[in-house]
């Protein structure tokens, strides 16, 4: 029997069925480079606002299928990410396959780059899981098209302070919708991990004058932030179910499962962790039980919004200042939810697509061109 025939008695599925499931994407770019050892994936998923941006993982992944459809869903999410934070940034990704702990050489990341370049600006590059801005800086020996590049260079460094003031915007969005206050002062706050996004978050809601709660698996961390900043300390088994106004994941995903909504105490799930809902019913869950959920990736656009301004030649107070943008996202989406009477997980991912619609359908109009008809024509006719 030949591989394909047994492929297919396999259920096995085409390139373009695979996209076709995984978000219809614009482009995959499939990159090798044999010398170099090199197999990746660039997916292009939708750039009607923008060029697509969107960071390069390596990642030991099992199977080619496997790193295709990690590829195809992460860009998909770049998409809505950068349409809901108000961005003019389209969604991409891309994975590198091979262990970033022992494979990773200049070779390898000056080809990506090379591949990145002659997609001629159409995709944007920047770090991920198991790419550093070490690797970043041989990109960059091949394209511009890499951000997340060293400060020296131009780039905007650690991304972190300014996710976290995304996410203290975020907090106070849903504490106003929630509690009809703006001022975090005696607020309750959970913060659960105490790591670069958390850290930071802990400090902006300090000078805010909130009661802070952390729990952190380290212990160095968390007695660095209980003594500089009065928190009381709970154990990592115990942050989810303390008596708080606001539970803030700023660890890892999937926090919000069968096992914990029980036992949430909290009125407000708001923080700068990705992909906090273990499933989208979930969404429906908190809904059911009365707590406001701040959409994970409306909340912590802050780290994107600095690398977009890295694009526009970066300025830390540039920076910054747009990731207040990040209240009015988050107020958008507790309107369209209440508008349509969804859960604000389901009110996020419209938010996207409607913006997506209404600037895709602005683009349809021509805009004329710069030359005058006849040198037009005679250049395409050149060309
Ligand atoms: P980090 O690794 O610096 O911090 C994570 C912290 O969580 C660590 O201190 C770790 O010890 C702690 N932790 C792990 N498991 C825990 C548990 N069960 N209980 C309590 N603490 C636990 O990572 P980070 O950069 O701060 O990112 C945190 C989250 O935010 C991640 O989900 C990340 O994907 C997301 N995020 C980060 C950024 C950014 O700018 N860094 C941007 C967007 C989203």
């Amino acid at each position: 029997m030949s591989r394909t025939e047994s492929e297919i008695k396999k259920g096995f599925r085409g390139t373009f069925e695979l996209i076709a499931e995984h978000g219809d994407h614009e482009q995959v770019v499939f990159c090798q480079n044999k010398d170099v050892g090199l197999k990746a994936f660039i997916a292009i998923h939708n750039t009607t606002l923008g060029p697509a941006l969107g960071g390069t993982r390596m990642w030991n992944y099992k199977t080619e299928e496997e790193a295709l459809i990690d590829v195809l869903r992460l860009s998909k999410g770049m998409t809505y990410k950068a349409s809901a934070a108000g961005l003019n940034l389209g969604g991409g990704k891309a994975v590198i396959m091979g262990d970033p702990k022992t494979q990773k050489t200049e070779g390898m990341f000056r080809a990506f780059g090379r591949y990145v370049n002659s997609l001629n600006g159409r995709y944007i590059t920047a770090e991920d899981v198991g790419t550093t801005v070490k690797e970043m800086e041989y990109v960059f020996m091949e394209t511009s098209w890499v951000t997340g590049i060293p400060k020296a260079f131009g780039g905007s460094g650690d991304p972190s302070p300014y996710t976290a003031h995304g996410v203290l915007m975020a907090i106070k969005a849903s504490v106003k919708e929630k509690f009809q206050t703006d001022s975090l002062k005696g607020i309750r706050i959970a913060v659960q991990g105490l790591g670069n996004v958390g850290f930071h978050l802990v400090e902006y809601l300090a000078a805010e004058g909130a009661e802070l709660i952390v729990a952190d698996i380290d212990m160095n961390k968390v007695k660095n932030v209980a003594d500089r900043f009065n928190a009381k300390v709970v154990t990592p088994e115990l942050i989810d179910s303390v008596e708080c106004d606001v539970f803030a994941p700023c660890a890892l995903g999937a926090g919000v499962n069968d096992k914990t909504l029980p036992k949430f105490k909290a009125k407000v799930i708001c923080g700068g962790a990705n992909n906090q809902l273990a499933e989208a019913r979930h969404g429906e869950h908190l809904r059911e039980l009365g707590i406001l959920y701040a959409p994970d990736y409306v909340a912590n656009a802050g780290g994107l919004m600095n690398v977009f301004v890295e694009l526009e030649g970066y300025s830390p107070d540039r920076a910054l200042d747009k990731t207040v943008q990040v209240f009015d996202n988050v107020s958008k989406v507790f309107e369209i939810a209440k508008r349509d009477n969804i859960g604000t997980h389901t009110a996020a991912d419209r938010l996207a697509e409607e913006r997506i619609a209404t600037i895709g359908k602005l683009k349809q109009t021509h805009q004329g061109v710069s030359l005058r008809p006849f040198s037009t024509l005679k250049e395409m006719k050149n060309r």
